[in-house]
């Protein structure tokens, strides 16, 4: 199946991958599960209400997929990455809660004092704040974090991809009862 370009929005619509046995396993974009799917790598359990055409064949729009090989040394860590850091901070500055852009990654204990790279040192911060705080920790600069930064557990990271449209993913990410 050649992916029509013209659909290339919701090509990039988020699809929650499941392992044989129903444990949530990844988030992948349409269009890669819609690849997954034609190479008989998955069965698709749900679909959005749009459907993507090719010249020969019409497929609704995959919203879950479930893998038809299990995969067993699946480890459950979120990859530390700028993304999903800003994704468990919700796009907000973590010093003074402001959504807008543009937004910095700020390094707790800064890096040249020894702080690493990592879930618990690395915050969103908008640029105002980050170079307020400056090469100061938290406590000398007197900007309190409005969250303690964790590592995201990855039920929880999955949970926030849902929005209007991915109501059915609920069930599978253990919200409520199927
Ligand atoms: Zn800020």
């Amino acid at each position: 199946m050649i992916l029509p370009t013209i659909n290339g929005s919701i090509l990039n619509r988020s699809v929650l991958v499941l392992n044989t046995n129903y444990a949530p396993m990844d988030i992948c974009t349409a269009k890669r599960a819609i690849c997954l799917f034609y190479n008989e790598k998955v069965d698709i359990l749900e679909s959005y209400q749009e459907a993507v055409h090719s010249p020969s064949v019409t497929l609704s729009l995959p919203s879950i997929v479930k893998l038809k090989d299990f995969v067993r040394h699946h480890h459950m860590d979120v990859v530390l990455s700028r993304k999903n850091l800003m994704i468990r901070d919700k796009h907000q500055c973590q010093y003074c809660f402001v959504k807008k852009g543009p937004l910095t990654l700020d390094h707790v204990l800064p890096k040249d004092r020894g702080g690493l790279d990592s879930w618990e040192n690395l915050v969103t911060a908008c640029q105002q704040c980050n170079r307020k705080k400056g090469n100061r920790t938290p406590e000398e600069a007197k900007m309190p974090l409005k969250r303690i930064p964790k590592k995201p557990n990855k039920i929880h990271y999955f949970q926030q991809f849902i929005q209007e449209k991915q109501t059915s993913w609920r069930p599978y990410l253990f919200m409520e009862s199927f």
